[in-house]
């Protein structure tokens, strides 16, 4: 017998449902297509980079996203997607057996990376206005507290005061996941990583930037913070492609970036006034997706399926039940959605 890790005998593999469908709105990328300039940095650059290592930690890369965010390059860290920068941020402040809490419902991510990392996922359930609950957060006595604004799958948001408070009474790092905030009013907790030395911001090119195949994440907080997560990331983990084309984009294409946001928002708004008419009640959102309580979401996800609809299902969320998220995008892709909706229900 091989003696395989005991930490890993109960962990499933995560696979989402991912059968080939003509109009996929389940994993809340940008759905007008990658940036512009990507196209041509591959041409230009591709071939001759894939020959030779990329730098171990991506130094044009972490220069062109300071400029980005308005941060020095010390307060920059990047990682394989943000999955990975939050990965190695559980990783780098926590011992095996330590506790990570996080508002629940959340990112699914999260609690799984924790049981890879041997570390103990405590749900703290979100108020019932959507806010974070501090004072229960608290309670746990984690080291890393994580949040994610606007919030996945809900699509809605933490309060400024939340979580200002919950900042200034945290024992340990406050992680705060805004792979979003490009699609929210306001809501941005940038200067929080830019000011306190216990707050780490991630981001990610996966979503409003239009890469989500490369593989790109990176974070803002202070130089001591960032430094811990690079060394449990180690070095080489992005693609020399990759640096390249992400650099480009958050250096050319932001006015890009911001016009596909700007119709993302004004669909999810318009897809929002269609759904009400089918009655059906969607939270409010500030990302690039609809969250849908709907009876038996599991039939009606696999029936929009059958018409080349994929949209995320959940089942019984806490808080909300059963539920559709819907990405929001160009206006045929949302009608497509509704109409394969109006079918089944
Ligand atoms: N955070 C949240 C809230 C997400 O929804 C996702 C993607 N589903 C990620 C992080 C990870 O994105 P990526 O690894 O592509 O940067």
């Amino acid at each position: 017998m091989i003696p395989f890790r005991d930490t890993y005998r109960d962990i499933p593999l995560y696979s989402p449902a991912k059968k080939p469908c003509r109009v996929d709105l389940s994993d809340n990328t940008n759905l007008f297509g990658p940036p512009p300039s990507a196209e041509r940095v591959l041409r230009e650059e591709g071939l001759q980079r894939l020959s030779r290592y990329p730098a171990g930690y991506a130094p044009d890369l972490k220069r062109a996203v300071a400029a980005y965010a308005g941060v020095a390059v010390e307060n920059v860290t990047t990682g394989c997607g943000s999955d990975d920068v939050i990965d190695c941020a559980l990783r780098a402040f926590l011992e095996p057996g330590d506790v990570v809490a996080y508002p629940d419902p959340t990112f699914v991510m999260v609690p799984l990376y924790a049981r890879l990392s041997a570390l103990r996922p405590v749900p703290v359930p979100l108020k019932a206005d959507h806010d974070v609950d501090v004072e229960g957060l608290l309670a746990t006595g984690a080291k890393v507290l994580y949040v994610c604004t606007p919030n996945n799958p809900t699509g809605t948001v933490a309060s400024r005061a939340a979580l200002e408070r919950l900042v200034d009474r945290a024992p340990g790092v406050v992680l705060i996941d805004q792979a979003y905030v490009e699609f929210a009013k306001g809501g941005d907790f940038m200067d929080l990583a830019r000011t306190r030395p216990n707050v780490l911001v991630t981001r990610t090119m996966s979503k409003a930037f239009g890469l989500a195949g490369l593989r790109v994440g990176w974070a803002v907080g202070a130089p001591a913070l960032v430094a811990e997560v690079e060394k449990a990331r180690g070095p080489y983990k992005h693609t020399s492609l990759g640096e390249a084309v992400a650099v480009a984009a958050l250096t050319e294409d932001v006015p890009w970036m911001e016009a596909c946001v700007a119709e993302a928002v004004e669909n999810r708004e318009r897809l929002r006034g269609g759904l009400k008419v089918l009655g059906l009640e969607p939270l409010p959102s500030e990302g690039n997706f609809l969250l849908v309580p709907v009876p038996e979401a599991r039939r009606v996800g696999e029936a929009m399926r059958e018409r080349n609809v994929n949209v995320r299902v959940f089942e019984g969320l806490p808080g909300v039940g059963d539920a559709l998220r819907i990405g929001c995008g160009p206006w045929p892709l949302m009608a497509s959605a509704l109409k394969a909706l109006k079918e089944v229900l």
